[in-house]
């Protein structure tokens, strides 16, 4: 990086966060609590904090069910759930465990639910229990199923909020967070790394990159090969019309693709008594592409050049064009949805929001399925922190924290 003018950076601290998402929050938050004093600052692109991923999520506690035994996502989601829980209990923030049941519309699911409950018990989630379809329908009257796999941990929180509560610990342990301050470039000084934003210039003897849908730029910002793509899938979400209706207790989850790492559209209850319906996975036409007109040439161009896109291609081609037949067509989501709940039309699915997911993609076009942190000199960067990452977050960002303190380069 050129210095503006050839002045020298006064600007200093130990660690600089790019990215004022949960992960990042949460890391500075660890950081400081284990070492008070250390000089920590977050810088966030946006005008407020959590608007990216964390703002636009489903809002799910996860329980671990899903991920491989021995896997970062399972180990630290189970984790990390917990300490949320304790957290939000012990800040009087909202959330509630209405519990899940992740539901076998066919003698074929059924099978593939059998896998699931082994993997539940290899990772030991609690009080997970297989219902029959007769328990089904006592449970959730209007669910149908051959089987579900009942995951009674399972919950419910708004994580923008808990995301601005770590926030809040940040500032209180005596770190500093800069809003609407795009991070533009960053280069390795020897000594520390020297970080270009919107604002200015700072130094920092350690960058932590927790840029979400930014992170494999980041890390090339900053000299570092990423060895991924982060693409952009879209997840769309639609509201069901007078939820009172549907009496539903729990959420509902098809069981999900095992080729993906996505968990298939569900009815999720909301804090305040609504049912969102979603998020299906479509790859968006750019990594800002909140809504389906929206495209980035700059992004696609980058796409298309990427090592592994045509095997992405190739790979996610039939569930991605019908992933985008289902995003262009309310009547076939509903049809989906039908396989679970029988009674649904497309008359009870009112426009919801969406979200951005910010998955990387190797080059060999495979979608990487677990948490990815990778070492720079005076960097690290977290390059895949997809779902469960925001339950996951209190326990990701220790594992993120121990790394950096030791490392020897660090000496934090
Ligand atoms: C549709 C959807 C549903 C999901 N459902 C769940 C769920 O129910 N439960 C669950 O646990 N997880 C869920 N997830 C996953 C969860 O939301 C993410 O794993 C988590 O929010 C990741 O947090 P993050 O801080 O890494 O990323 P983000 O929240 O995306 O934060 C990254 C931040 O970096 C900033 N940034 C980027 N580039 C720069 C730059 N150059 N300079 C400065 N700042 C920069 C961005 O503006 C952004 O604020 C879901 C995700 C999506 C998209």
């Amino acid at each position: 990086m050129k210095r503006r003018e050839g002045r020298a950076v006064t600007d200093r601290w130990d660690v600089a966060v790019v990215g004022g998402g949960i992960v990042g929050l949460a890391t500075a938050r660890s950081l400081l609590l284990q070492r008070p004093g250390l000089r920590v600052t977050i810088l966030e692109r946006a005008p407020g904090l959590a608007g990216a991923q964390t703002g636009h999520n489903s809002g799910v506690i996860h329980s671990g069910a899903y991920y491989r035994p021995g896997s970062a996502k399972a180990r630290l989601c189970l984790e990390g759930r917990r300490r949320l829980i304790e957290y939000l209990e012990a800040k009087g923030l909202e959330y509630r465990i209405p519990g899940k049941l992740i539901v076998a519309g066919r003698p074929d699911q059924a099978a593939r639910l059998r896998v699931l409950a082994e993997r539940a018990s290899a990772n030991g989630v609690e009080g997970a229990r297989w219902r029959s379809a007769e328990e089904i329908r006592s449970l959730e009257p209007e669910i149908r199923g051959v089987a579900a796999l009942e995951i009674p941990g399972a919950g419910i929180v708004n994580y923008a909020a808990v995301a601005h509560s770590y926030a809040r610990d940040v500032e209180d342990l005596g770190g500093t967070i800069r809003t609407g301050t795009p991070v533009l470039r960053a280069s390795n000084t020897g000594a520390g790394i020297e970080i270009e934003h919107a604002g200015g210039a700072l130094s920092a003897r350690v960058l932590v990159g927790c840029a979400g849908i930014e992170a494999d730029r980041l890390a090339r910002s900053c000299g570092t090969d990423p060895a991924v793509q982060i693409v952009p899938f879209r997840g769309e979400y639609y509201t069901l019309r007078d939820p009172d209706r549907w009496g539903l207790s729990h959420l509902i989850y098809p069981v999900p693709d095992p080729t993906v790492p996505f968990l298939g559209v569900h009815l999720t209850l909301t804090l305040h008594r609504g049912i969102e319906a979603g998020p299906n996975a479509v790859l968006a036409l750019g990594r800002a592409a909140y809504r389906r007109h929206e495209i980035s040439v700059r992004d696609l161009a980058e796409l298309a050049l990427a090592p592994g896109s045509w095997a992405l291609a190739r790979r996610w081609g039939r569930t991605g064009i019908y992933e985008a037949l289902r995003s262009l067509s309310r009547s076939v989501y509903a049809r989906d949805l039908r396989t679970m709940v029988p009674a649904i039309t497309d008359a009870d699915l009112l426009p919801g929001g969406a979200g951005i997911r910010a998955q990387a993609v190797d080059r060999a076009g495979r979608l990487v399925d677990d948490f990815v942190l990778i070492d720079a000199p005076h960097a690290l960067h977290v390059l895949n922190a997809p779902s469960p990452a925001a339950t996951a977050a209190l326990a990701l960002a220790d594992t993120i924290r121990d790394r950096l303190l030791h490392r020897r380069d660090l000496a934090l």
